[in-house]
């Protein structure tokens, strides 16, 4: 079955649809989401707000805030903004986890280069990095990305610690994002149970310097006690993804990946062919269905895309070989983790409970929109 305003279907088996047939997405996106989103006048005197007293803070300081830079659309249009609209004075990083495309390393390159900042780049540890992306595949789980993720978000907040930064501006948004994914089909990252049990069952070497955060240490020690605030502007704009993206073509030549987070080339490997095909979970649905709650995309376009494969059939033998090859294994063995039993978040050590329960406090006093079920 599928929503009859959106796009997610009993793919997602969680999924609850009222009498009309709209699913709980688009319901919770009604309830909780849509009033708390502020792509007006509203919300633009509030970023100014914001803005003005980053800079005040700032004062005297190398950085008023940091971003981190995946080369992404959105977090490339956030630098964008922030430079030049903004007029903000950020410490623009990038984690190297070794899966770079190309494109994202040019796209990164013309923006650093054109907005005439300097580029800080940590390079994680790549047998480090190998061993754990090994250890979540030989696990069976569908949230194999959760590796990447990690060393991402806890680069961030040691970034942000270390050079005591006290804003950081985050790419995520309603307008693209509102839709989420369920935790069935990619759980939460920062739960640090699963993550160990994982490591102790799979994981072959000690990851001695691979950067963990686990959830208290950013949720609470981080924000309340070292006062680290996270800033979402593009909350608080008309934020249109195609708007953006030709945005960045036109200022910097930067150019378009086919699928959000295709600018890694093994979450494209990962979200484009591993999930859906392995577990039926295509992240586009997602996606799409998040666009279509915010005007950007038409039901019928959304279904139509949908109908083709998210990963080209042609180059797909190539991609095993690559992704393969760059982890150390044979195309056979990388096949036979495909092949694995399926297995989830709830059949580990998980935090579950305790994010679930987290996430409905943290909605309550309204400092997260909506929370991932
Ligand atoms: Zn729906």
């Amino acid at each position: 079955m599928i929503c009859k305003r959106c796009v997610m279907d009993s793919t997602d088996s969680k999924i609850r649809f009222d009498s009309r047939g709209v699913c709980d997405h688009c319901n919770d996106f009604e309830s909780s989401v849509k009033h708390k989103w502020l792509p007006n006048e509203e919300g633009r005197l509030k970023l100014q707000k914001t803005v003005a007293k980053i800079k005040q803070d700032g004062e005297g300081r190398d950085f008023d805030c940091i971003l981190g830079m995946s080369g992404g659309v959105d977090s490339s249009f956030m630098l964008h903004l922030a430079v030049k609209e903004l007029g903000l004075r950020p410490l623009v990083f990038h984690v190297d986890v070794g899966w770079n495309s190309e494109q994202a390393v040019s796209n990164i390159q013309k923006m650093i280069e054109q907005l005439d900042l300097d580029l800080y780049t940590e390079v994680i540890n790549w047998e480090e990095m190998k061993d754990l992306q090994l250890a979540f595949l030989k696990s069976g789980v569908p949230h194999i990305d959760i590796p990447q993720d990690m060393a991402y978000m806890a680069t961030l907040y040691n970034f942000a610690n270390k050079h005591n930064i006290k804003y950081i501006l985050n790419g995520g948004n309603v307008s693209t994002e509102c839709v989420r994914n369920p935790m069935e089909w990619i759980y939460h990252g920062a739960d640090m149970f699963q993550m160990n049990d994982i490591i102790r069952k799979f994981s072959t070497i000690e990851l001695k310097s691979f950067p963990f955060s686990p959830i208290l240490r950013h949720k609470l020690y981080l924000r309340y006690f070292k006062g680290l605030k996270m800033i979402r502007p593009l909350d608080y704009m008309e934020y249109n993804k195609r708007l953006a993206t030709r945005v960045l073509e036109e200022e910097y030549g930067w150019r378009p990946y086919p699928q959000k987070h295709f600018e890694s080339r093994f979450t494209k490997f990962y979200e484009g062919y591993w999930l859906p095909e392995r577990f039926g979970f295509d992240t586009r649905k997602v996606q799409f269905s998040s666009l279509i709650l915010t005007g950007q995309m038409s039901r019928d376009e959304a279904i139509e895309k949908l109908k083709k494969p998210s990963y080209n059939p042609e180059t797909i033998d190539d991609d095993f070989n690559y992704i393969a090859t760059k982890l150390g294994i044979s195309p056979e063995e990388l096949r036979e983790y495909f092949s694995l039993p399926k297995k989830f978040y709830w059949d580990y050590k998980n935090q579950q409970l305790f994010f679930t329960v987290g996430g409905k406090l943290l909605k309550f006093f309204g400092v997260e929109k909506s929370i991932k079920r």
